[in-house]
């Protein structure tokens, strides 16, 4: 059984970012409105994750590492029409077999908190703690118990590039939630929470890029696209600054980006990209979100409807504001 979670945890386990993903989006599920991400030594030897969300009551908290226990799927129809970020149940499990965690939660209606602290799967110990409402989960020692994996671990810089950019993804997808990143003690990204992109894409993209934006919001059918592109004018960015989400998740679309390049093509000088923040919102049912946990290529009902749509979104707003 130990190796079979072993081996089940590289599905959703790769690296100390993978883990990240999993807490952040963990945290959002929760409701939180403010997170803070603290890393030590690119979060192989360290990541705390602490959200001020509903918490988790102490009666559910061992259940909470065990495979397959989610609380956010409880039909077939939910599987179909998934809303929250996780739905397999999966990530605490997984994360727990190669590493050693301790939680601490409390949930609104409990006087006290539950602390539990688990290494290789197994728990160790469990009990009431005095805390604020929410979630502190501290990850420690990733792979310490599965040496091969961590032999596939890049340096500690490049790892810890990695998770940023994870919080980068979550903070530019969730502007209405405060994030903090802390890195080897270092405050790295810092997003107000004040519900507007823009102030997140300052923030996480920098002050160059965030004032050579232009607003989107196009609706086309059932397909709506919101956020920002960046003037053709001043199109300094890379394929680094394109950032798709859907419906709240960051995506990778072969189709959008190529509505977005289509749609700036003769706008553009040779050898320079389009930057955008775009967000697609869909009607869930239209998405096929049921693909591998790790993977962020995501395939539409109708890629059609969905290259129009950007492609329109983007055309339009470029004439309106260029000529
Ligand atoms: P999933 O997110 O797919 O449901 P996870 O293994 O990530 O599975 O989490 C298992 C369960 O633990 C969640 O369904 C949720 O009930 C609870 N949980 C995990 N993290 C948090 C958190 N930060 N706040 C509240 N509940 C949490
Ligand atoms: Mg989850």
């Amino acid at each position: 059984k130990a190796v079979a979670e072993k081996i089940a945890a590289g599905e959703v386990v790769e690296r100390p970012a993978s883990v990240v993903k999993e807490l952040l989006e963990n945290a959002i599920d929760a409701g939180a409105a403010a997170l803070t991400l603290e890393i030590q030594n690119g979060g192989v030897r360290f990541i705390r994750v602490t959200d001020d969300g509903s918490g988790i009551p102490a009666e559910d908290v061992a259940t909470a590492f065990l495979r397959h226990a989610t609380s956010k799927v409880h039909t077939d129809g939910d599987l179909e029409a998934i809303g929250t970020l996780g739905f397999r149940g999966e990530a605490l499990a997984s994360v727990t077999a190669v590493s050693k965690v301790e939680l601490i939660t409390r949930t609104a209606d409990e006087l006290e908190g539950t602390r539990i602290a688990l290494a290789g799967g197994e728990v160790l110990e469990q009990g009431p703690a005095g805390c604020p409402q929410g979630t502190t989960i501290l990850v420690r020692d990733l792979f310490y118990n599965t040496p091969a994996r961590m032999k596939f671990l890049k340096k500690d810089v490049t790892e810890g590039n990695a998770v940023r950019a994870v919080a980068e993804r979550l903070a530019l997808s969730h502007p209405e939630i405060s994030l903090k990143f802390i890195k080897d003690g270092r405050e790295e990204l810092h997003t107000p929470g004040d519900g507007k992109l823009l102030s997140a894409v300052h923030a996480v993209l920098g002050r160059d890029f965030a004032r050579d934006l232009l607003p989107v919001d196009y609706a086309l059918g059932s397909v709506r696209i919101t956020g920002f592109v960046l003037k053709p004018v001043s199109a300094r960015a890379n394929r680094n600054m394109q950032f798709f989400f859907l419906n709240g998740r960051l995506v990778k679309s072969r189709t959008a980006m190529a509505a977005l390049e289509q749609a700036y093509k003769g706008s553009i000088m040779v050898g320079r990209f389009p930057g955008c923040v775009l967000h697609i919102a869909l009607p869930p049912a239209l998405v096929d979100v049921n693909v591998h946990p790790a993977k962020t290529e995501v395939r539409f009902a109708d890629e059609h409807a969905v290259f129009e749509a950007v492609y329109y979104a983007v055309k339009n707003t470029i004439a309106e504001k260029d000529t």
